[in-house]
């Protein structure tokens, strides 16, 4: 991907171009307000981006020289809806519900917006959380990560349309290169090497020489990354298209055996990504990615990442049911369907996903299409009116019987009448 505007152009109307229509009047009534107040206001980040690229994202991070919660304040006043400030980032999100910009009366998609204050930030130490205090558009986009993910374009007034390129990071885009701001940039917060990756392979970029060489120094630091914030970027990595691209990338710079040993990359994730392919995303993709590995592993990288529970259940599941494959090849469909019942949903499709043709996948699907919810004609009502005393005999019975259905030994509710009646070991009257 690459650059593809005039330097010279004034964005306006690129901008209005790219932004959905109920979107654009939201942005035009909070720039005529911040216009009102003499304040600059700048969009941020990805959209100037992703605009100068020619693919733009509808998502926007708009950025006030000023108190954003003064601004939120008056458009809460002129327009409804509810301000919650948070002051230790200059940040205000104003709730739109209830307001001219409500979701349930318009089409708009979203609920609320984030204001944030022009900020500059220092680090006290590596890792730590910054130092923030209230700066200037230039302050804001020198505390960023990437030239590229540095540039802003200002909405109010009559400077709507104006790029702030401070950083060069229009120069970058043009290169094809990602690029940090200064070479602390990797030990005043480590993530910024993965985001530096995820970045590199979406775009098909360059990490550029001089940042690519920052990278043994911000190596030592990740191991005091939070379980959180490793496995945000993670996360975010493994919801992109390129996601395989993403991970080898990580593994030739050395960059994920580091967050924990069990982490890899290898031509079998390549492939298993690639079948998973459209459906598979986020949660899908960590299975696909992890689901090899034996569970003493995933143990001792759970106490690394601190996967959400039933992320972890899934996870653990489809590990379990990987190990087990070989050694169910000629199972029944009701055998299958015993194992499988027992695990969770998600491990089953994870596993499917990434299995090649095979009477093993082709089992796994028809679990997942049909037999994991076929149920016999019978039910605990019908064994109640037959007279049968309620009790534990009620599971095995029905389990019995749908054991039939899947296995074939029963195909028509008569059969299923025949085959309970033998189970019952007495008449039953329809
Ligand atoms: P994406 O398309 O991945 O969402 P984005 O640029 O919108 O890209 P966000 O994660 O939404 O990325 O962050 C918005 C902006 O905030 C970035 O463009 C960047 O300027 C800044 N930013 C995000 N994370 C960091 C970080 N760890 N360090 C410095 N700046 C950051
Ligand atoms: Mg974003």
């Amino acid at each position: 991907m690459r650059y593809n505007a005039d330097v010279e152009e004034n964005l306006a109307q690129r901008l209005r171009d790219a932004v959905p229509a109920d979107e654009w009047e939201l942005l035009s009534r909070i720039a005529e307000t911040a216009a009102g107040l003499g304040l600059p206001l700048y969009v941020v980040g990805g959209l100037p981006r992703d605009l100068l690229l020619g693919h733009p994202s509808i998502d926007f991070d708009l950025v006030v020289e000023g108190r954003a919660e003064g601004l939120a304040d008056l458009l809460a006043a002129r327009y409804g809806g509810r301000v919650t400030a948070h002051s230790r980032f200059g940040t205000a999100k104003w709730d739109l519900r209830g307001s001219n910009f409500d979701i349930r009366e318009k089409e708009w998609k979203r609920r609320s917006l984030d204001l944030v204050s022009a900020r500059s930030e220092t680090y006290k130490h590596p890792g730590a959380l910054p130092t923030v205090r209230p700066g200037l558009i230039e302050d804001d986009l020198r505390r960023r990560d990437f030239s590229v993910n540095a540039l802003a374009i200002r909405l109010d007034g009559a400077y709507l349309g104006e790029l702030r390129d401070d950083l060069h990071g229009v120069e970058d885009l043009r290169s094809g290169l990602v690029r940090a701001l200064h070479d602390g940039s990797f030990s005043d917060d480590p993530t910024r090497m993965y985001r530096a990756v995820r970045y590199e392979q979406r775009y098909g970029f360059q990490i550029a020489a001089d940042t690519l060489a920052l990278i043994p120094g911000g190596r030592a630091l990740v191991v005091k990354l939070s379980a959180q914030r490793i496995r945000h970027e993670l996360d975010l990595m493994l919801h992109e298209d390129r996601a395989a691209a993403m991970l080898a990338r990580l593994s030739e710079l050395d960059l994920l055996k580091l967050i924990h040993p069990a982490l890899f990359y290898d031509e079998g994730v390549r492939l298993r990504f690639s079948r998973g392919e459209q459906q598979a995303r986020g949660i899908l993709r960590w299975l696909l990615w992890l689901m090899v590995l034996p569970e003493p592993q995933l143990q001792s990288l759970e106490r690394r990442l601190h996967f959400p529970a039933d992320h972890y259940a899934a996870l653990a599941g489809a590990s379990r049911l990987w190990s087990e494959l070989s050694s169910m090849g000629d199972a029944s469909p009701s055998g299958w369907v015993d194992r499988l019942d027992a695990l969770p949903h998600l491990s089953v499709s994870a596993v499917a996903l990434g299995l090649e043709a095979g009477p093993a996948k082709s089992a796994l699907d028809q679990y997942l299409a049909e037999w994991h919810k076929l149920k016999p004609f019978t039910d605990g009502e019908e064994l109640k009116r037959l007279g049968l005393e309620p009790g534990p005999a009620y599971k095995t019975i029905l389990r019995d019987l749908r054991r039939a259905w899947l296995d074939g030994r029963i195909r028509s509710e008569q059969e299923e009448r025949d085959y309970l009646q033998q189970l019952l070991g007495r008449e039953i009257r329809p």
